[in-house]
């Protein structure tokens, strides 16, 4: 029998308009989708009814799937034949283990392909108002894991991180936010610099808390994961460039149905 083939897809950061057209023609005519919490549930619209979806994301209160069992579930589809989806949020190479799960799928011989999705680490700012660069306040902008903050050996460099780059982009960040700011300042960052953070960027629920690396713990601290932290003077650029906080609703009305009048195939 022919082995089936495996694709991991970026589904975008929350507003499914923001899937790509090669990402949906694949879902729509997927045996097996394969999906974790991050993927907007209105993008499984476009699966068939045929089709297996597997949810492997975190249920309240319980661990994810081991990501072991993910990988040997695909290989495993792929070896009886079926064409399988692995749908992950954002871009399924930045962050979230699509490196691991490609990996595992050569190691086993198995075909695969990556289609390249819009990472949440520039969709959530751009939807804030937020550009990444600008020539009278940033040149370069760096993408890092909020999540080691804490280790001793974090392997992030946060004494060069804090005043090498402009703009820093933190994901998985919030929880550690304390930790962040503190290595920020210690290291050399103003405590004045604008600092944003954004809750389910792109979506209707979007919240965005600005302050400053001196009072966005306090100013956050009602937020929830999931959430993005911009540090650098570019967000001063909130203010002014807000589009989709201004007309969320308006925008949710007519994207809330993305996939279902766009004809890829
Ligand atoms: N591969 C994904 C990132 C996976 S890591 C991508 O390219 O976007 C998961 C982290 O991404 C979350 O903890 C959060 O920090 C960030 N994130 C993903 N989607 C988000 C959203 N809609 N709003 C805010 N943060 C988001």
């Amino acid at each position: 029998m022919r082995f089936g083939k495996v694709y991991l897809v970026g589904a975008g950061p929350g507003d499914p308009g923001l899937m790509t057209v090669r990402g949906l023609r694949l879902l729509r005519h997927a045996h097996v989708v394969v999906y974790d919490q991050l993927v907007n549930p209105v993008l499984l619209e476009d699966v068939s009814v045929h089709a297996e979806r597997i949810f492997v994301g975190k249920k309240a209160g319980h661990h994810c799937i081991a990501q072991s069992e993910i990988n040997s579930g695909l290989i495993n589809y792929a070896r009886r034949g079926f064409e399988v989806v692995r749908l992950k949020g954002g871009d399924p190479f930045v962050f979230g283990r699509g490196g691991e799960e490609a990996e595992a799928l050569a190691d086993a011989g198995i075909a695969f392909e990556i289609v390249p999705g819009v990472s949440s680490a520039v969709a959530v700012p751009a939807y804030a108002g937020i550009p990444l660069t600008h020539r009278n306040y940033a040149s370069s902008f760096a993408v890092v894991t909020g999540h080691e903050a804490v280790k001793s050996k974090s392997s992030i460099d946060w004494a060069k991180l804090a005043t090498a780059v402009d703009t820093l982009v933190i994901l998985m960040g919030l929880h550690n936010l304390p930790a962040i700011v503190a290595k920020l300042v210690a290291h050399g960052r103003a405590p004045e610099t604008p600092v944003a953070v954004i809750h389910r960027g792109t979506t209707e629920q979007q919240q965005t808390v600005i302050g400053t690396l001196a009072d966005i713990v306090e100013k956050s601290a009602a937020l929830k994961a999931p959430a993005l932290i911009v540090v650098g003077e570019v967000v001063c650029l909130a203010n002014k460039l807000d589009w989709f906080g201004l007309d969320r609703v308006e925008f949710a009305k007519v994207k809330s149905t993305p996939s279902n009048h766009l004809d890829v195939s």
